[in-house]
């Protein structure tokens, strides 16, 4: 029986085959070819790019660098539904902390309210967004996640530009 070469699903029917491999369907075959994208961006553009984005201005405030991944957590409550995300961000530091604390009081008004993930993941997101403020990243080199970053970048722009937010996660208590 076939097995896909990127999922190692095992393919029942259908599926795709390129250069004598199986794959489950375009998705399969389009997160493969992005895979050898990235793994083949060449190590000196990628760290050019990279520092290039790490020396510039901050696209937030026009401020000056080193610029990095900053990410805030949020989470807000309403009775049975809470719901929470993660938000990175491309901004100089003081950008970042500034969406840190925001994101912090917003949690610490907004994340209790809902029974029972209220209460288990507003701790998670306070203490989130406080080790994001007391911990600077290296501001002598880019961080590994905005290597990362601008290695996805430079292997496929246009995919990249819609998954620039993380989708916030849900969840509903039943009875
Ligand atoms: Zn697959
Ligand atoms: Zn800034």
């Amino acid at each position: 029986m076939a097995i896909c070469n990127t999922c190692g699903t095992t393919i029942l029917f259908g599926g795709k085959k390129v250069t004598g491999l199986r794959y489950c369907n375009d998705d399969c075959l389009a997160q493969l070819a992005l895979a050898i994208a990235v793994d083949s961006v060449p190590q000196d553009a990628l760290i050019r790019a990279a520092q290039e984005l790490h020396q510039g201005l901050c696209s937030h405030c026009g401020g000056s660098g080193p610029i990095d991944i900053h990410t805030s957590h949020q989470i807000w409550s309403m009775l049975l539904m809470t719901s929470w995300k993660s938000t990175p961000r491309i901004s100089c530091r003081s950008c970042g902390i500034k969406q840190q604390l925001g994101d912090f009081f917003f949690s610490l008004l907004c994340g209790w309210w809902g029974v029972p993930w209220g209460f288990i993941m507003t701790p998670v997101q306070l203490v989130r967004n406080l080790v994001g403020i007391l911990r600077a990243p290296d501001p002598m080199q880019p961080s590994e996640q905005l290597l990362g970053h601008v290695r996805r970048m430079l292997a496929e722009p246009a995919r990249f530009a819609e998954e620039a937010d993380e989708k916030p996660h849900s969840l509903q208590s039943t009875g």
